[in-house]
């Protein structure tokens, strides 16, 4: 399977996919993870990269389109994959439009998590206390500033892409909202697994 989780940062993509990972056995490929580490590495991509990760705006459609092509094809996502913070623009959904149908491929489904955007920056707020609590370093871009810099790149950038997919047929919703374990279960219901 082939599935996009679409939604503004702190709606609980991350969470959903790694239960994804655990039920269907393909992997999950967040864009932000494989930038953090491009910049915990400081390759050319990281270098590229860090500044304005750290400000909250958005990389490159085209340094990002280069690391998912490279991802998608090693041997973990030939089953299929959780794109998780990616796409993010029109300009990388219809890049990977063409990477797909280049390789025969269709995506399988599109699930938007619907979320009160007011109650975002509480989540990220708790999300970064409970890393520190773990002894883990709180992701830089997880404080109220930068968060609302990311929000607003949400806004701008990535929201475009609800009516893209929706007119494709692909868009289902979800309420984030919800408890975590009810979100489950609502894509349970629109994966039919
Ligand atoms: P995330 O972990 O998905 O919240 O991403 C963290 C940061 O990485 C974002 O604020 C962006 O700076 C960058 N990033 C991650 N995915 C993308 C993407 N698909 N397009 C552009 N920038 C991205």
């Amino acid at each position: 399977m082939r599935i996009i989780l679409l939604g503004p940062p702190g709606a609980g993509k991350g969470t959903q996919a790694a239960r994804l990972v655990e039920r269907l056995g393909i992997p999950q490929l967040s864009t932000g993870d494989m930038l953090r580490a491009a910049v915990a590495a400081g390759t050319p991509v990281g270098l590229k990269a860090k500044a304005i990760m750290d400000r909250g705006d958005l990389v490159s459609d085209e340094v990002v389109l280069g690391i998912v092509a490279d991802r998608i094809e090693e041997a973990d996502a030939q089953k299929g994959f959780i794109l998780d913070g990616f796409p993010r623009t029109v300009a990388q959904a219809e890049g990977l439009d063409k990477m797909l149908a280049g390789k025969g491929l269709k995506l399988d489904a599109v699930i938007e998590f619907k979320v009160d955007h007011e109650a975002l920056v509480d989540r990220i707020v708790k999300r970064a206390k409970e890393t520190e609590a773990r002894g883990e370093a709180v992701r830089k871009d997880d404080n109220p500033d930068v968060f609302k810099t990311r929000l607003e790149a949400y806004k701008a950038q990535t929201a475009p892409l609800s009516s893209y997919y929706a007119s494709k047929g692909d868009l289902k919703t979800v309420d984030g909202m919800k408890a975590i374990d009810e979100v489950t279960e609502a894509i349970k219901g629109i994966l039919g697994r």
